[in-house]
């Protein structure tokens, strides 16, 4: 019998080692009699449209095939609605896998990305993975983007500058005019993706308006997803807005049959029953402003969200008001000493958790 080696050890790319891997977490235990509900990933509560279930059941007939590559149908149908041609739309695993395409497309080892920081958690591995270097600007205190620091932090070795509205995890959106004003200042071959993830449920008029930075300068691209707002997160798809001759080049990073038939089958059909989606949202976002009035009314002074999420900036209580929720049956998303994010749910999941919050605010206020 061979003997077996204690460990394994392969070469491995040095960029990697500073990049952390995904660590699942267990699901929560429940106590008996307690109903659970995940508010940590600010998924749609709302199981698919029967439309939408009908046509997912359709092409799941045919998984023996592979997807089509060029994703005519949903191509065409996001075109549509963008008023764009179809070779300006960049079809995705996600918007995450678009991200990653447009890491892919424009960082070179060693050069630097620019973003907000805290934002998704998403933008620090990405480019991690891609071996460039993270350039994170604070957040202002109320948890918008300070645009005129990221402006300054732009540099000749900046290949990329990420901006998320609203942002994840504190929920503001970014100024229109601010946004232009940053645009004016940066230089023109410096591409900027403008990430929307949820941007449907947005009631700020002031916000960025993407359709409109995206029209004036051809170093924008649009990233939107079908995870959120159109409850599709366990499909994987998304896609990215851009002028011709930026789409090409981010079409040719994206994993060949990335997007499956049954996800682009999916993504065409709910696009075909927004106005049923779209009231849904609508339910969200009247949730969101009930549950902003309570946990307002019960002392907490949050910052308006205009995403299907509340942030506690709870600071060094983060923990603590954490594992009240998790107590009660909620699982949320802590960051360590900054805050607690929670996703709007349906209503008996908000009472819970406002209920939670007030509690926690009563007993710490002493
Ligand atoms: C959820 C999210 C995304 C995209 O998620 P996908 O499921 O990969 O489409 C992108 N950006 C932000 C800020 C998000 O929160």
């Amino acid at each position: 019998m061979s003997s077996q080696p204690e460990t394994a050890s392969v070469r491995t790319r040095r960029a990697l080692d500073g990049v952390v891997a995904y660590k699942p977490g267990r699901p929560p235990v429940v106590p008996e009699g307690v109903t659970s509900y995940k508010l940590s990933s600010n998924e749609n509560p709302y199981p698919p449209l029967p439309s939408v279930r009908e046509a997912i059941a359709e092409a799941a007939a045919h998984v023996n095939r592979y997807p089509g590559m060029d994703m005519y149908e949903l191509r065409s149908a996001v075109a549509k609605r963008w008023g764009v041609s179809e070779d300006q739309v960049v079809p995705g695993g996600g918007s995450s896998g678009v991200l990653n395409q447009i890491v892919s497309a424009t960082v070179e080892a060693g050069e630097e990305v620019v973003y907000a920081w805290r934002s998704f958690e998403m933008y620090p591995v990405l480019v991690g993975l891609a071996g460039g270097r993270s350039v994170q600007i604070p957040l202002r205190a109320n948890g918008t983007h300070d645009l005129d620091a990221m402006a300054r932090a732009i540099t000749d070795n900046t290949s990329l500058v990420f901006l998320c509205s609203p942002n994840n995890p504190t929920g503001p959106v970014i100024g229109h005019d601010e946004a232009v004003a940053f645009m004016e200042k940066l230089p023109a071959d410096v591409l900027v993706a403008v990430d929307e993830a949820y941007i449907e449920f947005n009631r700020d008029e002031s916000a960025l308006n993407s359709a409109e930075m995206f029209a004036r300068f051809p170093n924008v691209v649009v990233c939107r997803t079908f995870s959120k707002a159109y409850g599709l997160a366990g499909l994987r798809v998304g896609y990215g807005i851009a002028w011709p001759q930026v789409a090409e080049v981010l079409n040719k990073t994206r994993l060949p049959f990335t997007v499956t038939d049954v996800a682009q089958t999916a993504a065409v059909a709910s696009l075909q029953a927004e106005d049923e989606l779209i009231e849904r949202v609508d339910q969200v976002v009247a949730e969101r402003e009930r549950v902003e009035a309570a946990l307002a009314e019960a002392g907490w002074e949050l910052e308006p969200s205009q995403a299907n999420f509340v942030w506690f900036p709870a600071g060094r209580h983060t923990a603590e008001l954490a594992q009240a929720f998790d107590a009660a049956g909620l699982s949320v998303r802590p960051f360590a000493d900054e805050g607690v994010r929670v996703t709007i749910d349906v209503p008996e999941a908000n009472d819970l958790m406002v209920e939670v919050a007030t509690k926690f605010r009563r007993r710490t206020e002493r």
